[in-house]
């Protein structure tokens, strides 16, 4: 069969087919009428269709190539420009509502007193989180510290002492930021925005540490004259801690008396001073016809303490009544009648009855021996001062958060608080000193002995005192330099 043959017979069928259609759904008469508007119809379709294809195409060409003045009228369809942007890989802009902070920022609201800071080192084999915890930051607050920075560093390769200074808001306490010094010449910036995003940054730049010293007059007291000429309160409590038992600075001051004081302070690399890291250096006082000229130095030991200018460390006194309380003497020492055994027992110690909670204070520089649970006497402290002098703590209603046997404390530190664990009736602070292994009156005076700096560590607290104060020398002939005028902007 032919090719038009086979078109002749198409034709013919598709004419029986029409007819039949017509014919089913009655309107044979008007096959003409049917035939027309079917053929408008379809080219109304076509014209339709090509315009839409046409349209397409010139929106894509206008948002990729065309210039402002492209003679072509742009055409607006969103949909057409976000499928554009996403094969350009291109991120849509939005336009940001809360500008970048950074560490200056922080730092200015702390001068404004809307936020505050706390500073902390990290501790020997603590984790980088369990750090974040002990700062006290919120779950949610630690995670994101730790995926953003850890997207920096790894957060494993922080040493031992990497000093961290945490933003904190001033109203409620919610973490703003933190910054941790890496070297002398940088540290990361982790900002939270308002929104509680995370961001961190490499920034140059470390906390720097400055001494500053002070000349005064005192005028009533030692405390309120020092802080009057404005040395931090910390550092006055620093030198009144460690000298007060050696030196009468509370009492025995007088008008006209004078005053030298030497502290280092840190400052960030944006100019804030980090308080918390004030450290009192070297203090001289001159009261009446007498003079003390005391230098901080770090013995090979690792223990700070202050010495004169010929390396002696002066003689402490023990503390009678290590308790923050004007406790009630409820026991002395010696033999008494058990109120709980109700029979003669000798008492080891005195009890000193104060409210539960109440702070205790090391009774004098030295290292916790003991730290727990210890029989009668409850939850227990022992501290060893000297060779053959240790003070005992007993019915402790806890201990202070991060001491353990080990821990080094100084004269006036907290280290427990007062209860009555173990046996007894109440709470109150059992207080035992030990010399030579056996227990003796705490409320006679005991001398923790002094120490001399000799040879080539004598040479070295020297060079290092002189490196402190240029006046050393003079302090070793034991003249105190004249005090300068005080000037307005030291009020
Ligand atoms: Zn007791």
């Amino acid at each position: 069969m032919s090719l038009t043959n086979r078109i002749r017979k198409a034709s013919q069928q598709s004419k029986i087919f029409r007819y039949k259609t017509y014919k089913k759904i009655g309107c044979v008469g008007h096959r003409k009428s049917v035939d027309r508007i079917i053929m408008s119809l379809m080219i109304v379709l076509l014209i339709v269709g090509a315009f839409f294809i046409i349209k397409r195409d010139t929106s894509t060409v206008d948002s990729l190539n065309c210039s402002p003045d492209c003679p072509i009228e742009p055409v607006i369809n969103e949909e057409a420009q976000e499928i554009v942007h996403s094969d350009l890989g291109d991120e849509t802009v939005i336009e940001e509502e809360n500008p970048e902070l950074s560490i200056n920022d922080l730092e200015d609201r702390v001068r404004k007193q809307t936020a505050k800071i706390k500073t902390l080192s990290l501790n020997k084999n603590e984790s980088f989180a369990s750090f974040l915890a002990r700062a006290n930051l919120a779950k949610p607050n630690q995670t994101g510290v730790l995926e953003t920075l850890g997207a920096l560093i790894d957060v494993k390769s922080l040493k031992k002492g990497t000093t961290v200074i945490f933003f904190f808001d001033k109203k409620n306490d919610s973490f703003l930021g933190l910054s941790v010094s890496l070297s002398h010449e940088e540290y990361i910036a982790v900002i939270k925005n308002e929104n509680g995003e995370f961001s961190a940054s490499f920034q140059e730049g470390a906390p720097e540490t400055k001494n500053k010293r002070v000349v005064g007059k005192i005028e009533r007291t030692f405390s309120g004259s020092a802080q009057k000429y404005g040395v931090p309160k910390r550092v006055v409590d620093q030198i009144l801690n460690a000298l007060g038992s050696e030196i009468n600075l509370r009492n025995g001051v007088r008008k006209g008396d004078k005053f030298e004081i030497i502290y280092s302070q840190k400052i960030t690399p944006g100019g804030l001073e980090i308080d918390s890291q004030n450290q009192a250096l070297y203090v001289g006082i001159k009261m009446g016809s007498k003079e003390y000229h005391r230098y901080l130095y770090t013995d090979k030991s690792g223990t700070p303490a202050f010495y004169n200018p010929f390396g002696q460390r002066g003689q402490r006194t023990l503390e009678k009544r290590p308790v923050k309380a004007v406790p009630r003497l409820s026991s002395p020492f010696g033999w008494r009648v058990h109120p709980v055994l109700m029979y003669r027992i000798f008492h080891s110690g005195v009890d000193l009855a104060c409210p539960r909670g109440t702070p205790v204070y090391a009774g004098g520089d030295g290292t916790i021996v003991h730290l727990g649970r210890k029989g009668a006497y409850g939850k227990y402290i022992k501290i060893k001062h000297a060779p053959g002098l240790e003070t005992a703590y007993g019915h402790l209603n806890g201990y202070k958060a991060g001491l353990k046997a080990g821990s080094r404390v100084k004269q006036g530190d907290i280290i427990a608080y007062v209860g009555s664990t173990g046996r007894a009736t109440g709470p109150h602070l059992h207080y035992e000193v030990w010399k030579n292994g056996k227990t003796t009156n705490p409320f006679q005076t005991h001398v923790i002995s002094g120490k001399q700096l000799t040879g080539f560590e004598l040479e070295q607290f020297q060079s290092f005192a002189e490196s402190i104060n240029p006046d050393f020398q003079k302090h070793l002939l034991g003249k105190f330099p004249p005090i300068p005028p005080m000037r307005p902007n030291n009020i």
